[in-house]
């Protein structure tokens, strides 16, 4: 085909599609890895034993459970929602977003959401054709909450997205703005939880109050990142509109069947995350013994931190040196200008990662 017809099929393709940059995911070959927020613990011996027992009764030939039923009753078994808690999946809550958008987005609709915040939620509006608005974060990355009540009177979004706690920052906003919030907004007010599991906040018990609330979970963080599992839950008349938009088998037999035996050895994760938090605790208080270091508070399982005299560029390629893969969210003039984020790993790679650091940002750096 002629270079002149494959450029016309490209403008085909809706510009707001073609002007987006697609996700990039870094190789990390054999580095060690802390930039994606995973949990770095495997399943003990007898557990993988355990599940392989149950894959291979999965009937593969057939198509999932559309429901995910008894998947859902592994989840409100673990304690993880209240009883009687509808829930819809998503293939990662990635997905979800995108079921939420594709909703209530669309030409002439808005979604609000802060900045810095979980990047998918400008992308997918962008491919929805929502028009996204971005309210700047205050200089301790919480809600600037008088801009954000202006901006909800200013806008009318159909949603405002909020991850709590935050990514990238690591914090959970104030629980009383975001309850302002919600009586706002005419819109709805979507509560990423992402992180719940690492954190001491959640509105997942406060549902009955609101019916503008839907939150979004993910099994992502916890320890499950592989097999793409997101659940969210809303009031039961919005999540069945939600749920006319899902495709009709996203959650795959191997999904539902692993989450749901997981679910039922929940107390691994439990305390797997127990161990994230003790080492992000040493991870910041080591971090903040730096010079040139400040780390942010973080209740979730990584920690942003902004390097002070010395180049954010520079420290991570540095890093790279050193076979260590974080997180480059440096961007000249923003809020994240020379900020790095690193994901909390076992004990042996925070240390790689903690000396590696030191040695960079004293030697190369502050001598200078
Ligand atoms: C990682 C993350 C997600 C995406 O999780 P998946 O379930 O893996 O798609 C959603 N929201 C926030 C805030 C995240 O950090």
């Amino acid at each position: 085909m002629s270079e002149d017809k494959q450029k016309n099929r490209v403008a085909l393709v809706r510009s707001a599609v073609r002007s987006l940059r697609a996700y990039a995911v870094p190789d990390a070959g054999d580095m060690i890895k802390l930039d994606a927020m995973e949990n770095p613990y495997q399943w003990p011996d007898d557990m993988i034993r355990g599940w392989q027992d149950r894959i291979r009764t999965v009937a593969m030939n057939r198509y999932p459970d559309s429901r995910s039923r008894a998947l859902a009753e592994s989840i409100r078994e673990a304690g993880l929602v209240p009883d009687g808690c509808p829930l819809l999946f998503g293939n990662g809550s990635d997905e979800l977003i995108q079921m939420i958008m594709l909703s209530v987005g669309g030409r002439g609709r808005k979604v609000l959401a802060p900045v810095p915040s979980f990047t998918m939620y400008e992308m997918i509006a962008r491919i929805t054709g929502t028009e996204f608005i971005g309210v700047p974060l205050r200089d301790d990355f919480d809600l600037d909450f008088a801009a954000m009540i202006a901006a909800v009177r200013e806008h009318d979004p159909a949603a405002v997205v909020l991850a709590y706690p935050n990514n990238p920052t690591g914090n959970l906003f104030n629980r009383d703005a975001i309850i302002e919030l919600i009586a706002e907004c005419n819109g709805l007010v979507v509560i990423d939880e992402a992180y719940h599991i690492f954190s001491s906040a959640t509105f997942i018990d406060d549902l009955d109050r609101f019916d503008n609330v839907v939150v979004l979970r993910t099994l992502s963080k916890l320890g499950l990142a592989g097999i793409r599992l997101g659940y969210m839950t809303a009031p039961k008349e919005l999540l069945a509109e939600f749920d006319k938009v899902r495709l009709p088998f996203n959650i795959n037999v191997l999904t539902q069947l692993t989450a749901e035996f997981a679910l039922q050895h929940f107390n691994v994760f439990l305390e797997q995350a127990e161990r994230i938090c003790r080492e992000r605790k040493r991870v910041e208080r080591i971090m903040d013994s730096l010079d040139n270091i400040t780390p942010y508070p973080s209740e979730a399982n990584f920690v942003l931190f902004r390097c002070g005299d010395c180049e954010a560029e520079e420290v991570y390629q540095g890093l790279l040196q050193h076979q260590i893969l974080i997180k480059n969210l440096h961007s000249p003039g923003t809020a994240l200008q020379n900020c790095l984020r690193a994901t909390v790993g076992k004990m042996h790679e925070n240390e790689a990662f903690l000396n590696a650091l030191s040695l960079l940002v004293t030697t190369d750096y502050s001598l200078q």
